[in-house]
């Protein structure tokens, strides 16, 4: 069971499988904290956001979280399993862009699921026409893309009207979004792995909503399940 205290208090159960079982380990290094500029407070929500994790489906709280807006977009008041075996999310057009975490083997088999990934596929110019998809979903992706409007000006052309955009990427409430371009380069994954995939584009802050209306979606919902260690993103293409 975790033992680690989160701020904010904690789910009760996991929003993807119901399971009641956590636990909890430190992802963030120093190097990255010094990099990032985090004070002790952001590491430890950051920390909480990435490693706390369902032992029964292996969801960290990010995921969880993204978990619960997708169910909320489609008003489904239970958890993510159970929806995924309806008929609605059956009919549905789903694109997932570059590994949403754990979330992927759960909706795998969905006869309308399509997956994409860098460096194959670039957010920027995504490989569908207009008007494809019903729901569009990414995490923690945002933040290594360059242009990161483009990109999702890219996800609101390829959502059907009434489709839903739902997405986390580490937000950072104290500060406002700044963009790592003129600084020294800095990694997420692990430290000393420096993939390119992995380098950081953009932190975001408090802000982060300007990301999506600049794309042109008309409004942007931020939720949450424990505050402020993470928080989803959702907005709905009219
Ligand atoms: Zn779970």
């Amino acid at each position: 069971m975790m033992t680690h205290p989160l701020p904010g208090g904690q789910p009760g159960v996991c929003t993807v499988c119901g399971s009641c079982e956590f636990s909890y380990h430190d992802v963030l290094w120093q190097g990255l904290i010094d990099e990032w500029e985090l004070s002790a407070e952001e590491a430890a929500y950051i920390d909480v956001q990435q490693g706390f994790t369902c032992t029964s489906c292996g969801a960290n709280l990010r995921a969880m979280t993204l978990a619960k807006g997708i169910c909320g977009s489609q008003g489904w008041p239970g958890k993510l399993k159970d929806w995924l075996s309806t008929e609605s999310a059956h009919r549905m057009q789903l694109l997932e862009i570059n590994d949403a975490f754990t979330l992927g083997r759960h909706w795998r088999g969905l006869p309308g699921y399509r997956f994409v990934q860098y460096p194959e596929v670039d957010m920027r110019w995504l490989p569908f026409q207009d008007s494809t998809f019903d729901l569009v979903v990414h995490s923690d992706a945002l933040e290594h893309v360059e242009q990161p409007v483009v990109a999702l000006k890219e996800c609101h052309r390829v959502l059907k009207p009434g489709g839903t955009l739902a997405f986390t990427v580490p937000v950072i409430i104290g500060r406002l979004n700044r963009t790592r371009q003129g600084l020294p380069a800095s990694y997420h994954g692990r430290p000393g792995d420096h993939l390119e995939d992995h380098r950081v584009e953009t932190e975001f802050g408090a802000d982060v909503w300007t990301t999506v209306l600049e794309a042109g979606f008309s409004n942007c919902k931020l939720l949450t399940l424990v505050y402020p260690a993470s928080i989803a993103v959702v907005a709905e293409k009219e």
